[in-house]
């Protein structure tokens, strides 16, 4: 089945760049928004065959798809993804930005780097790439873009002041840019998952894990297709007056 024969074609006609879409909960986004009848555009930043792979998966949905790479963290870079859709795929009117990282240590031995690293991926990333691409995502008179921030933006968590510092940084940046884009029929929204069964959240020591299920009042981690299921919403006319909203997907842990 299409994802324009799909009953659910829900995002039939957007094109979509999803960034970190080569990662855990990216590939779901990817692959979701395809099978809803979205071409996609797949960032990748060190895993090109993941971000083929997923390429891949779009188009057995019938929908065009394309591998670009870029560092988010890197305003040059980001520009030249642009500039290299527009040549090769052509202008996006709907961003979902993934990419993310962390570098967790206790606060009192948090370095430089480890500081600099994540708040310059995670959040001047996301301005860089909705610097870059807004003109386009407005100009479609129904754009969408959607910030994948974290739980952890919201109600903190020991060893990653670095990570929730730039995760809640993309909800205040969220409802700016919200309220800037409103007039240009243009909804910026945020889904803050929990803790979802991706690598990032396997690498947890197992005791750790036990700790963190005991406080899910669902007892069990989320899937990344959950947060998928998330995205499509926001992005899909179903949610045309919905912005500046923070969608919590997180097994009631965080109310
Ligand atoms: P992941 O590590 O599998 O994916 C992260 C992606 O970001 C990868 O595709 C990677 O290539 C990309 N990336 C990293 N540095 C980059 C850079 N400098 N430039 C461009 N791309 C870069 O992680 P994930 O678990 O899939 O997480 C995806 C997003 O969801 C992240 O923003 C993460 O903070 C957030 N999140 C994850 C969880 C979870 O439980 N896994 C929970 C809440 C929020």
């Amino acid at each position: 089945m299409t994802g324009e024969d799909s009953p659910r074609a829900r995002v039939k006609g957007r094109r979509a760049l999803v960034t970190g879409g080569s990662g855990g909960i990216g590939t779901a986004i990817v692959e979701g928004l395809a099978s809803e009848g979205a071409d996609v555009a797949v960032q990748w930043y060190r895993n090109r065959a993941e971000a083929d792979r997923m390429v891949e998966v779009v188009r057995k949905f019938d929908q065009e798809g394309i591998a670009v790479q870029a560092d988010v963290l890197d305003s040059k870079s980001v520009i030249a993804m642009r500039d290299t859709l527009h040549e090769e795929f052509g202008k996006v009117d709907t961003l979902i930005n993934c990419a993310g990282i962390n570098r967790d240590s206790i606060f009192h031995r948090m370095t430089d780097a480890q500081w600099d690293e994540v708040i310059n991926v995670n959040l001047s990333g996301v301005f860089h790439c909705c610097r870059a691409f807004v003109e386009e995502i407005t100009a479609s008179g129904h754009g969408r873009i959607v910030n994948i921030s974290s739980l952890v933006g919201e109600m903190g968590n020991i060893g990653q002041v670095n990570y929730a510092a730039s995760k809640s940084g993309m909800i205040g940046f969220a409802k700016a840019l919200a309220r800037e884009l409103a007039a240009k029929r243009t909804t910026v929204n945020v889904v803050a998952p929990g803790f979802i069964d991706t690598p990032m959240v396997r690498k947890i020591p197992d005791g750790v894990k036990d700790k963190i299920l005991n406080q899910i009042p669902m007892g069990r981690f989320g899937t990344p297709h959950e947060v998928a299921m998330s995205v499509i919403y926001l992005v899909s006319p179903e949610a045309d007056y919905v912005t500046g909203a923070v969608l919590n997907v997180n097994g009631g842990m965080y109310l």
